[in-house]
């Protein structure tokens, strides 16, 4: 028999990731991209402790480690570039500040679409234009015109999501900036960039540069602090001017990064922010990763949050035999405490970057057990149940 007709919105991480389990648990899985395509692009995301497990549970492990980065760790430098402080891929069992398991975001969403597209239907170009839910079922008008009915719906569209806004509320009411702002560009790697990561920081802004695969290039990461700072999305060059002003002075090889800022063949400026909401569904609606929880580049879980939401989701509304109180009741109560422990991190990271005030008191010493206990909720995550529920894919 099978589960339930299921419509996921988004095919980047959590969008396939879901559409796997679904699938696998027995339900008829679409998925609706409102790209034409793939996304390409991204920097590297990481997958730590519980995520690597769901990768394998997955079937995925041998080809995710194929498609590595290969960074080997990341080193702090002062301004004359002498080394500071050294993070290695292999420190903390794969699992630290540079994991061991750490690959492009587009690889990654290529390898969950390739992994699923024989028993998914996706739709590329289109998006949900209206969505009306009953006590059995969800009518979806598409921008397209079409109209189909689905029995769950499932938002996986990431930070801006237009699902959350159409039935949750607007945008600002869950969206919380944390008071940075990052931005992303491809420089000529003239700097010597090997396989480390380096970053530079001085009072609240920072510059670094990361290895890419193509080794004659490498990838700018450029920070700033600014308590309430509104981006227009679509003014690049504005947000190119403000960079320059607010990178201004900044020592070690800032100057030389900045000065490739017109040539680049890309560029991305944004606010880190999450997603805080009380809850994840509504009705047959629900939300996944970013849609639901972002935590922000800064936790380095927007990943490992999506791929584990995505297996407890899907297990727990085959548990419930597709029920979806029941079954976003599960998922929630399951997912809670890990995505609340990576916005801690997230929010904890934002703060350790951020200038003190000139009269601020000198923090107090971190409680080292604490944060012990916090590191482990945020990698180790949650038991992850069997679900030996609906259906299996043969060889899994
Ligand atoms: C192009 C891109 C680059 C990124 N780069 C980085 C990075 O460098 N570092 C980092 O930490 N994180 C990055 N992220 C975010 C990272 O992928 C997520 O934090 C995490 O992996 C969880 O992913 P997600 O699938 O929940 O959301 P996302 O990865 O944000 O994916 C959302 C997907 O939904 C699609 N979509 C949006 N609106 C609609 C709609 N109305 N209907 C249908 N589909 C829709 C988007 O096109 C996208 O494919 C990037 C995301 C994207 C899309």
């Amino acid at each position: 028999m099978s589960g339930s007709r299921v419509l996921v919105a988004g095919a980047s991480i959590a969008g396939p990731a879901l559409a796997h389990w679904l699938h696998r648990r027995g339900a008829e899985v679409t998925v609706v991209e409102r790209a034409p395509e793939l996304r390409p692009g991204g920097q590297a995301v990481d997958a730590r402790g519980v995520a690597k497990e769901v990768i394998r549970r997955m079937g995925l492990e041998a080809a995710v480690r194929a498609a590595r980065t290969e960074t080997a760790g990341a080193y702090t430098v002062d301004a004359a570039g002498t080394v500071l402080e050294t993070y290695r891929a292999d420190d903390d069992g794969g699992d630290g500040y540079i994991a061991e398991i750490e690959i492009l975001r587009g690889d990654l969403s290529r390898l969950l679409h390739d992994d699923t597209c024989d028993g998914v239907e996706y739709v590329f170009g289109d998006r949900i234009a209206e969505l009306t839910q009953d006590a059995d079922g969800v009518d979806v008008a598409f921008a397209s015109g079409d109209r189909r009915r689905f029995d769950l719906v499932v938002g996986a569209d990431g930070l801006h999501s237009a699902l959350r806004a159409m039935v949750f509320g607007p945008r600002e009411r869950f969206v919380r900036h944390l008071g940075m702002v990052l931005a992303f560009y491809t420089v000529p790697n003239e700097f010597g960039v090997d396989r480390w990561l380096i970053d530079y920081q001085e009072s609240g802004r920072s510059a670094g540069l990361r290895p890419l695969p193509d080794a004659s290039l490498a990838m700018a990461m450029l920070s700033f602090t600014a308590a309430d700072f509104d981006v227009d999305y679509r003014d690049v060059e504005a947000q190119k001017r403000l960079l320059r002003e607010r990178m201004a002075g900044l020592g070690w090889s800032t100057p030389r990064i900045l000065a490739h800022l017109d040539d680049t063949p890309d560029f991305y400026l944004d606010q880190v922010a999450q997603v805080v909401m009380d809850r994840w569904s509504s009705g047959r609606v629900g939300l996944i990763g970013d849609a639901a929880y972002s935590a922000s580049p800064m936790s380095g879980a927007g990943t490992g949050l999506a791929l584990v939401g995505a297996y407890m989701l899907a297990g727990e509304l085959a548990a419930s035999g597709w029920d979806p109180k029941a079954g976003f009741a599960g998922y929630e109560e399951r997912m809670r405490s890990y995505v609340d422990a990576n916005q801690e991190i997230g929010q904890m990271h934002v703060q350790s970057l951020s200038a003190p005030e000139p009269d601020a008191e000198p923090s107090p010493e971190p409680d080292m057990e604490a944060l012990t206990a916090l590191i482990e909720r945020a990698v180790g995550g949650p038991e992850l149940p069997e679900y030996n529920y609906g259906h299996t894919l043969a060889g899994r």
